[in-house]
């Protein structure tokens, strides 16, 4: 495999990679370093944010770089503020050890005076979003005469934003440039269109197979109708204890009362939209990454700029108009090689959108249930037993208060002790939980619209505790353990100890008797019909709900080729 040592770069870059903990280069830097430093053609790199593009564009730029020479040299444009500050940040750490190096962002929605004394500090490399650096071009506040290279990243967000015009502009006005590299989650005609009229001859480079799929995304999407938008954010939200979130709404007055509405509940969130000043955001964006927040409700614009590598979940509280948009959003979680999960809350008209979608991510997406009361109390409680067998109290805690906890509770039993305890952490929960009606909208009759039941819940033995922590870990294994095809299963509810999913009813029977032939990890699958009352039982039942031994009732299969006709047929 590749390593950044093999790449002819300056040292100072090599130990400035080392610094970073940067060991293998991502497959976006693999491709693009080594032909941007031995030839720096012009390049068009399609990549999304995580994929460890900056460094792409970023370590060649400063390679080439003049340090001696005091004029600007390389232009980075770049749709968002934040993005700006990330990217100057990223560059400065590339710089650290290269003397005289110096970079400087602007961008709007700050005084321009700080911008233009920093401008005279000769940097040469600035970072800027169009509409401030036609600014400081207008006041002669810099000049791009010398500009060599052009780097435009995430072109196709400038473009949605309205600055092709700016883009223009600033383009004609570098005389000297020499090598342009653009970068873009996505490749429409306009990108292409920028190419066109000001790139020479270019080389493309794909972060991946295709244009926006990222694998280790689990996209889900419950169904609930549109009264119950809010009332199922909450309840995933609290199905997700750990999480560590980014909610996005589609305009900056849903992102003010959706965040408004959380925190008065007590959720650690903030809204994150275009309204606030550069401070407020600069201060949010503080509170979230020192994880004082556990979610940032986002309009798309805002969210752009929010650089943090371990987001667990993406939820889309509405979809965007535009399913491209997306792509941009699923892209803010399973960064860096991690894995995450998108969820997607929709009335039953918006199912179609999801098709859509779906299309356009080449990912199958999972319908799954919004969880009951039970479900949600059954989660928080193991989340908390997790966090208290992986606590580990200070030596001087127990030190300090060894004593008086043990004279308290001397006569109390272990269990009743564990059980207060967690009481204690739960009861809101449990109290708040104890009526909650279904959210999920019921429309199957309209989907499918065929008589009878048209789909059958059932119930497998195997969960999260068995290594299955997605849908589509469950899915594949039935998949291929069956040879059905994947689009039959949906609605999966992943356990600790169990999983539940639909599977249309004519297939029920052959899935069920094909599985319970099968091991999973040495252990025995037991699938069967999972019982309708449980399912529809309200909060604070801790059991695992009964299921009834599968009655065999379904369709069976037709005489001839048995069950073979379910194979590859749906
Ligand atoms: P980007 O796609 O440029 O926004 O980068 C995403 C994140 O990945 C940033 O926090 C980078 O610091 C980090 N990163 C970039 N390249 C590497 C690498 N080769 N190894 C590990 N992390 C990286």
């Amino acid at each position: 495999m590749t390593s950044f040592s093999s790449f002819p770069m300056r040292e100072e870059l090599m130990r400035a990679v080392a610094d970073l903990g940067f060991e293998t280069p991502t497959p976006i830097q693999q491709k693009v370093i080594p032909t941007l430093l031995s030839q720096p053609v012009d390049i068009i790199g399609l990549a999304q944010t995580g994929t460890g593009k900056t460094a792409a564009f970023g370590l060649p730029l400063l390679h080439h770089t003049d340090t001696a020479q005091k004029h600007v040299q390389a232009l980075v444009l770049s749709p968002t503020r934040e993005l700006c500050m990330q990217i100057q940040e990223e560059f400065k750490k590339y710089g650290a050890h290269m003397r005289g190096f110096r970079s400087t962002a602007v961008y709007g929605g700050v005084p321009i005076g700080g911008q233009i004394r920093e401008l005279k500090g000769n940097p040469q490399v600035v970072v800027a979003t169009p509409g401030r650096l036609i600014d400081l071009l207008e006041r002669k506040a810099i000049s791009l005469d010398h500009v060599q290279y052009v780097v435009l990243d995430e072109a196709d967000e400038m473009l949605n934003m309205g600055f092709r015009e700016d883009i223009d502009f600033i383009l004609k006005n570098t005389p000297a440039r020499e090598h342009t590299w653009l970068f873009s989650a996505t490749m429409s005609n306009e990108v292409r269109g920028i190419a066109k009229r000001f790139m020479k001859q270019w080389q493309e480079f794909s972060a991946g197979a295709a244009n926006v799929t990222n694998e280790n995304i689990d996209h889900q999407y419950f169904v609930t109708n549109h009264h119950n938008r809010f009332e199922t954010l909450q309840r995933l939200l609290d199905f997700a204890p750990g999480i560590y979130g980014i909610i996005f709404t589609r305009t900056k007055q849903d992102c003010q009362d959706v965040a408004e509405k959380l925190m008065r509940q007590g959720y650690h969130v903030s809204p994150l939209h275009g309204d606030m000043d550069q401070k407020m955001r600069s201060k949010v964006m503080e509170r979230f990454k020192n994880r004082s927040l556990q979610a940032i409700v986002a309009t798309d614009v805002a969210a752009r700029g929010i650089d943090v590598n371990d987001i667990t979940h993406v939820i889309n509280y509405e979809l965007p108009d535009d399913p491209e948009v997306y792509t941009h959003r699923s892209g803010r979680t399973a960064r860096a090689g991690k894995s995450g999960i998108c969820m997607s809350i929709v009335s039953p008209k918006e199912i179609s959108n999801i098709r859509q979608i779906e299309r356009i991510v080449k990912q199958r997406f999972n319908r799954s249930d919004i969880p009951d009361g039970a479900e949600v109390v059954r989660k928080r409680l193991f989340y908390y037993l997790e966090q208290i067998a992986e606590a580990d109290p200070k030596e001087d805690f127990a030190r300090v208060y060894q004593e008086t906890i043990h004279e308290r509770f001397e006569d109390m039993e272990k269990d009743e002790l564990i059980r207060r305890l967690i009481w204690l952490q739960l009861k809101d929960t449990i109290a708040s939980y104890e009526e909650a009606e279904d959210l999920n909208a019921s429309y199957e009759s309209k989907e499918r619209g065929r008589g009878g039941r048209s789909s059958v819940r059932l119930f497998i033995n195997i969960g999260q505790k068995d290594g299955i922590n997605s849908a589509e870990r469950l899915i594949n294994f039935i998949t291929e353990s069956t040879d059905i095809e994947p689009g039959i299963i949906d609605r999966v509810t992943v356990r600790d100890l169990s999983s539940f999913f639909n599977v249309r009813a004519d297939a029920a029977e052959f899935i069920v008797q094909t599985m319970t032939q099968k091991k999973f990890k040495g252990r025995k699958v037991r699938m069967e019909e999972a019982e309708q009352r449980d399912r529809e039982r309200g909060g604070g039942n801790f059991e695992r709900p009964q299921q009834k031994r599968f009655s065999g009732q379904y369709k069976k299969p037709g005489e001839r080729g048995g069950s073979q006709k379910f194979n590859k047929r749906y």
